[in-house]
């Protein structure tokens, strides 16, 4: 800003003809005018810092701590609300790829493939996807399930290094990672990525 104010100062100096007008006045007006934006530069910078400095003070209540104080994340778990929605549950013991979830899904981010087996009723999920890149965690796709088998869990890390790493295949998941209450785990996630066949049959007791 100041080499803006400089410049200007120098133009209006160019643009002044001595020839025609009197040298003390030519020298004088810019120059009164570039003071003057400076002190106008400076006094709004002070006017503004003065204003966080008064609203800081205003604010600051040392029992409050600050913000770190209270959310040491990650050396410690945050704090979550009581009904709190996180990474999704999923028991491939009970789906029984009806599809409903997938359907209920208001963005399509649920990606279901299933495969008739001989000599059984029904179908075996063979692979259940949630995008986790598109997921808003409205919950809905948890609702109408008639197996009350994937529900919103209180897991909230699943970080990674890939894309990938955000469409998680629960189908390939271990059943105690993929139905645990605390929530995904990164590591099996992107191990689950190895994984070519789901971990279970299906629906126990039927075939
Ligand atoms: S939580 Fe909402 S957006 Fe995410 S998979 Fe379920 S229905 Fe879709
Ligand atoms: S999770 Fe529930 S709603 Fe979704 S396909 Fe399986 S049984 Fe149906």
């Amino acid at each position: 800003m100041l080499l803006s104010l400089l410049s200007g100062g120098c133009d209006s100096l160019i643009l002044e003809n001595p020839a025609q007008q009197d040298q003390e006045k030519i020298r004088e007006v810019p120059m009164k005018g570039w003071l003057r934006n400076v002190w106008n530069a400076v006094w709004s910078v002070g006017e503004a810092l003065w204003v966080t400095v008064r609203t800081w003070m205003a604010s600051y209540d040392p029992k409050r701590r600050t913000f770190t104080h209270r959310y040491e994340y990650p050396e410690r778990p945050a704090v979550l609300a009581e009904r709190f929605r996180g990474f999704h549950r999923y028991d491939l013991r009970l789906c029984i790829a009806c599809e409903r979830c997938a359907r209920d899904c208001p963005i399509r981010c649920i990606y279901m493939s299933k495969r008739r087996v001989e000599g059984r009723k029904g179908f075996q999920v063979t692979a259940y996807v949630i995008d986790y890149t598109k997921c808003m965690f409205c919950g809905i796709c948890t609702e109408n399930c008639p197996k009350d088998c994937i529900k919103m869990g209180r897991s909230y890390d699943l970080s990674g290094y890939e894309r990938n790493g955000c469409m998680v295949d629960f189908a390939k998941l271990p059943l105690e990672i993929a139905w645990a209450e605390e929530g995904l785990d990164g590591a099996a996630v992107a191990r689950s990525a190895l994984v070519t066949e789901p971990v279970h049959p299906g629906p126990e007791g039927r075939g």
